[in-house]
């Protein structure tokens, strides 16, 4: 079966799977989000990588809307439920199987504090990424926020993720040339490029560069526009 992955803008992802919707990092309210028609109507899981406010978004309301089962770092779910969310508690290493989707929670190296309303920063727990593995044995890897880090090479060993989302902006992630590096690293027939272009400065890395970087290296590179989408 195929997968279906639409790019929602900044980190923001959709994965459709046999009529399972898999929302991640639900900030619908980002500046390049496509447009309304791209609001979902359901979601069937939630995946958080980290409490930045531009990756949490909309998880609350999203979460009190859909109902989706949402399996996050352990002390995010506490703040979650606490709003009302079905939120799963985990850590990395950990696989949580909803329905035959497996979601494993990886490590990521960046910071994942929340700020409120009133500008207080709340602890979210420890930032991570995403591998989901669907019943086919197809596997998919969201990298959140991150410089390169080795464990890519482990989770890359442990899951074969075919396709990678990136964040290539720089400045708070790695940049095309970091990530390129991951890629070959992970060995992934494909990467999505993400987390750039949405505040420019200082989110400055493009997918052209990504692609140079890649040269020769078989890595396809899908330059998506928010609201493009691609199967894998
Ligand atoms: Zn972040």
């Amino acid at each position: 079966m195929t997968v279906k992955l639409t790019w929602l803008g900044h980190a923001a992802c959709k994965l459709e799977y046999e009529g399972k919707v898999i929302l991640i990092d639900p900030w619908l309210g980002n500046p390049k989000f496509p447009g309304d028609n791209y609001k979902p109507d359901k979601v069937d899981i939630m995946l958080i990588t980290h409490g930045h406010n531009d990756h949490f978004g909309d998880a609350i309301e999203l979460g009190k809307q859909f109902k989706p089962k949402t399996p996050v770092i352990h002390e995010m779910s506490l703040f979650l439920q606490k709003q009302g969310v079905e939120a799963i508690g985990m850590n990395f290493g950990g696989t949580v199987d909803i329905d035959g989707i497996k979601v494993t929670l990886v490590p990521s190296s960046h910071s994942g504090g929340y700020a409120d309303n009133s500008g207080n920063v709340v602890f979210m727990g420890n930032p991570g990424g995403y591998v989901v593995t669907f019943p086919d044995g197809n596997s998919f890897y969201h990298a959140g926020d991150t410089g390169v880090t080795k464990e890519m090479a482990i989770t890359r060993d442990l899951f074969e993720p075919k396709v990678g989302l990136f964040p290539i902006g720089g400045h708070y992630t790695m940049d095309p040339k970091g990530a390129a590096y991951a890629a070959k690293m992970m060995k992934l027939d494909a990467v999505v490029p993400i987390h750039y272009g949405t505040f420019v400065p200082p989110l400055v890395g493009t997918p052209e560069e990504l692609e140079k970087e890649l040269e020769g290296s078989g890595i396809k590179v899908h330059a998506l526009n928010p609201g493009d989408s691609i199967e894998f």
